[in-house]
């Protein structure tokens, strides 16, 4: 017995070290984002929600660990924009069937399906509301909010997601990790309260659009400022863990916001409001349900599973510094 519980107890000291050495910086973004979205809403959904406020925060990064689990995942959190011409893009169509039918399932699949998928979520938790099923809810709730901040990041909707193109590899997790772990505690989280979306489909698509024209100042400020920073003070060393990792300066972090005048703030901001309208909007198309005294159900043991399957694929993958294409 007491042989067996040394054992878990090893087993657990060695995923929450190998989390706290590897956690993406991305995770902290993701969960402030779906935390902050909850004070946006009416206090009749806000009501729901409130005993739950951890499982919304923690499960904000679920979809990032599904993808070490499996292959289908990855494209649901990017778009490559600029692989369909220039903006704003109007080769490509905005309904599914049709951008099928013009490019393909694969090439879309390849360059990302995050708006799609964003609507297809809405679509799942709108049926969650209507079915007033409480577990469901949640999910997908947690859910959506982590697609739709990954549709908020400039580096999320460009073929240059990782500054790959133009010789500034690092900047993904330099911008939407390296900034807000920095500075994140001081930014103002106080956005005002959601509202209704009458056309998600058209607002899914202007986000993305949005995203797509920022990208340009994310990356030139970015190379402006690595011509004008001695080198040697752009790169500083952290421990993390056990192990030491070479991190963007603090200097240099600090000097990159200035010039985007914190755009990851701005954006931030921008994505909580987005977020608590979408799931003020899809409880209201489905008709406004009371849920006082709807019951959350213990998981299933096959749910129990999926969020352990998940949980020790990304610590797997983490451990072997396994590398992801569009990575969080
Ligand atoms: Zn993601």
């Amino acid at each position: 017995m007491k042989h067996t519980i040394s054992i878990i107890i090893t087993f657990l000291l060695c995923i929450i070290t190998a989390k706290t050495a590897h956690a993406p910086w991305g995770f902290w973004a993701h969960e402030r984002i779906n935390k902050m979205a909850l004070f946006t809403l009416p206090e009749e959904l806000f009501g729901f929600y409130k005993p739950h406020i951890a499982y919304i925060e923690e499960h904000a990064v679920d979809p990032d660990k599904r993808r070490y689990a499996i292959d289908e995942e990855a494209p649901r959190h990017y778009i490559d924009l600029d692989h369909y011409g220039e903006y704003p893009f109007i080769t490509l169509p905005r309904r599914w069937n049709e951008a099928v039918i013009k490019f393909s399932e694969d090439t879309l699949y390849e360059h990302g399906i995050v708006p799609w998928h964003c609507e297809l979520m809405m679509y799942r938790l709108t049926t969650a509301f209507k079915e007033m099923d409480a577990n469901y809810i949640l999910k997908m709730s947690a859910e959506i909010g982590h697609y739709i901040a990954d549709a908020h990041v400039p580096l999320h909707c460009t073929e240059n997601y990782n500054g790959q193109l133009t010789n500034q590899i690092g900047i993904h997790g330099f911008w939407e990790s390296r900034i807000p772990e920095l500075i994140g505690e001081n930014y103002d989280y106080l956005v005002g309260k959601a509202e209704y979306i009458p056309d998600v489909h058209d607002k899914l698509w202007e986000i993305v659009l949005q995203s797509h024209l920022m990208v340009d100042s994310v990356l030139s400020f970015e190379a402006q400022l690595n011509n004008e920073f001695p080198s040697d003070r752009k790169y500083s060393y952290e421990t993390r863990g056990e192990s030491t990792v070479r991190v963007y300066s603090a200097e240099y972090t600090l000097a990159y916001n200035q010039l985007l005048n914190n755009m990851v703030e701005r954006r931030m901001r921008e994505t909580i409001i987005t977020l608590g309208s979408f799931w003020l909007t899809a409880w209201i198309n489905a008709g406004r349900p009371n849920l006082t005294g709807v019951e959350f159900k213990p998981w299933t043991e096959e749910e129990l599973n999926e969020f352990l399957e998940i949980d020790t694929a990304y610590t797997k993958g983490d451990e072997k510094g396994k590398f992801i294409e569009h990575e969080e």
